[in-house]
């Protein structure tokens, strides 16, 4: 019987690194050799928020502010 993670993987959906034990994000194949099926869950990584996501959260606020909701004038 193949030894399962005893925790689903976190893998983030921009790098593809994975989360070890260990907090560190490595590639997938660093971390794993045989493939995994059920075991990973869609997470990102603190490198990847702070390159992707809050670059975007802060452009998504910036338009909110331009550009004021129409269900607030109404
Ligand atoms: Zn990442």
């Amino acid at each position: 019987m193949n030894q399962a993670p005893p925790h689903p993987l976190r893998q983030c959906n921009f790098c593809r690194r994975v989360q070890t034990e260990s907090n560190q994000w490595q590639h997938l194949t660093a971390v794993v050799s045989a493939p995994l099926t059920n075991a990973v869950i869609a997470a990102i990584c603190p490198r990847c928020y702070e390159d992707h996501v809050r670059s975007h959260l802060a452009g998504l606020f910036r338009a909110a502010v331009k550009e004021p909701s129409c269900a607030l004038m109404a």
